[in-house]
């Protein structure tokens, strides 16, 4: 069942939005080699309990943490650790949710470690474009359109260099609850699937590899890995679909959020 929102319930959602969008920021700041998971996990949880929120994920089907931290081959879901030590280089997927208003917001960014100057062409490009397709499905968010017409904007970003498109996890309505109704994939085609309507809240969340899309789960029955270790990237943003146009209410003060313009990002 898909759960609309009112207008009221959207500007809850915008104050999680924002909450999420200020830990990404100090994530970006913060972030340098020779950092654990755990210590991005902790910058995180610092800012959403600072600002009054509830980290979503900790204690989420007995996730342990507030972060998903899931560097290189992992797609999402990793554990933040003590024991794994970020190098430069590194492609790092932080996925970050917050309850505001028991409300939530839900983002994930994909970073390199060290800057973008710290890793190859190849994988600069993956996180770039994996970053595009989630713009192009933002703008396709829009009332009266079909959830086909997400995926396809997102899928044909990555036919541009062949990348796996991950199938077995997707994007997801959002509002009280973490993870509502209804699924949104990452690829579809265009015209095709339910039409939204305003009132609904969604996160898009595209996973581009390298290589295969198939995945693989380890044994802590959380961390989600390419099936063939190849490299993953990862960016989410919550979105509203209001009569104005897409609302993107994890936006941070760097991208645009409402009424998202004509012009979407590219990177
Ligand atoms: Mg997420
Ligand atoms: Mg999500």
């Amino acid at each position: 069942m898909i759960i609309k929102k009112t207008k009221a319930e959207i500007e809850r959602m915008a104050r999680a939005g924002a909450v999420v969008a200020r830990a990404h920021e100090e994530l970006m700041e913060q972030l340098r080699p020779g950092m654990t998971t755990l210590d991005l996990d902790r910058i995180a949880e610092k800012v959403i309990v600072g600002s009054g929120a509830i980290p979503s994920f900790k204690g989420y089907r007995g996730f342990p943490a507030t972060l998903c931290t899931s560097p290189n081959d992992q797609i999402v879901h990793g554990i933040p650790s003590a024991d794994v030590v970020l190098d430069e280089g590194d492609v790092i997927s932080i996925d970050c949710g917050a309850i505001v208003e028991g409300f939530h917001g839900d983002s994930a960014t994909t970073l390199i470690v060290g800057g973008e100057d710290a890793t190859s062409p190849e994988v600069r490009r993956l996180v770039r474009q994996t970053r595009n397709a989630m713009w192009r499905g933002l703008e396709q968010a829009r009332h009266g359109n079909r959830l086909g017409d997400v995926g396809a904007a997102i899928e044909a970003v990555a036919s541009e260099d062949d990348y796996g498109v991950v199938r077995e996890y997707v994007g997801h309505g959002i509002g009280r609850a973490l993870h509502e109704d209804p699924s949104v994939p990452n690829y579809g085609r265009a015209g095709k699937g339910l039409r939204m309507t305003k009132g609904w809240v969604i996160a898009i969340e595209p996973m581009f590899n390298l290589g295969t899309e198939r995945t693989r789960t380890l044994e802590d029955e959380w961390t989600v890995v390419t099936e063939d270790g190849s490299l993953s990237a990862h960016w989410e943003h919550t979105v509203a679909i209001t009569e104005d146009g897409p609302w993107v209410l994890t936006a941070r003060s760097d991208e645009p959020a409402h009424p998202l313009s004509e012009a979407v990002p590219t990177y």
